[in-house]
């Protein structure tokens, strides 16, 4: 089971968040049958996300991080909630890309150059959007600017998505931590050699340990207190009452073309693939729904 701890260390000056998130990512990647480098770089988005959304304060925020590039993958969107759910895609997720320079999986050649967007919408009014160009287009240090230089909260962060020779998830993970308002650049410092000194993430991650060790590894003598734990899945709000708006909308001359095709039609969800099928019969009558709609608006004098 995937969750995520919350943590203050140095007496309040840093807070922490770290997390395991391999089922996560798994069910994302069978979902979308991503190959192994789009499976780590949606999967180091998925697990950023997690900890973000975390952080929003109303049952209704949503947390998008929208990475758009000029590599293969074009895109990539993870929405999360502060109920340790997530979801989302990459544009493009069967691409295959030679091993970068150090042998590992070449996200940052799959993302290219572009930039990060993190849209947080409280559900009211306009939703707030931080933009970015990307740094490195490894996305953990993509984010640690983000915080830097957006918001202005020196931040560290590291994502990693540790891929299997089947292809399967072996281990994913990743932590977060800010430095409070009132941080001392001693502890900051601190925090940056232990950062450094600490090993990738993702052979740490395939030993098995969990959040509280990860943060005890790392922060040791800076005294981390855990604060809370939150349970992390894959989980996308899509249902067949939105498909259905959504297919209503192209309009009754084209739901009466499809129905007259005789053949069922099948809609995925962007964000999960989920499928959602329609019988010709469900079409015709959906074509009928549109049609009353229409009606109805055009004797209420509304534009079309
Ligand atoms: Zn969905």
């Amino acid at each position: 089971m995937d969750y995520m701890v919350r943590a203050t260390a140095a007496g309040g000056q840093i807070q922490a968040f770290a997390c395991m998130t391999r089922d996560t990512v798994e069910v994302a990647r069978t979902r979308h049958n991503t190959s192994p480098v789009v499976t780590a770089a949606l999967g180091r988005t998925l697990t950023a996300a997690a900890m973000m959304g975390w952080k929003m304060k109303g049952d209704k925020d949503q947390l998008t991080i929208r990475i758009e590039g000029n590599g293969p993958i074009e895109r990539i969107n993870v929405d999360a909630n502060n109920r340790g759910e997530v979801w989302g895609f990459a544009l493009n997720p069967h691409i295959e890309l030679p091993p970068n320079k150090r042998g590992h999986l070449d996200v940052a050649g799959a993302i290219g150059l572009g930039v990060m967007s993190i849209i947080q919408d409280f559900g009211f009014g306009e939703p707030y959007i931080g933009t970015t160009h990307l740094i490195t287009s490894e996305i953990a240090e993509d984010l640690t600017y983000y915080y830097t230089a957006s918001e202005q909260i020196p931040s560290a962060v590291a994502l990693g998505v540790l891929v299997d020779t089947d292809c399967s998830v072996k281990a994913a993970g990743g932590f977060m931590f800010h430095m409070m308002p009132g941080a001392t650049d001693e502890t900051a410092a601190r925090l940056a050699d232990k950062v450094m000194a600490f090993p990738p993430l993702t052979s740490y991650r395939a030993e098995g340990h969990t959040p509280e060790e990860l943060l005890q590894d790392i922060l040791g003598d800076l005294d981390p207190q855990i604060m809370d734990s939150q349970e992390i899945c894959f989980h996308c709000n899509c249902n067949r009452e939105k498909v259905t708006r959504a297919l209503l909308s192209i309009g009754e001359d084209d739901l009466r073309d499809l129905a007259d095709d005789g053949e069922d039609v099948e809609l995925r969800c962007d964000c999960c693939n989920e499928p959602y099928t329609f019988t010709s019969e469900e079409l015709r009558d959906l074509a009928d729904e549109a049609a009353r709609i229409r009606a109805l608006r055009a004797s209420l004098g509304e534009e079309e």
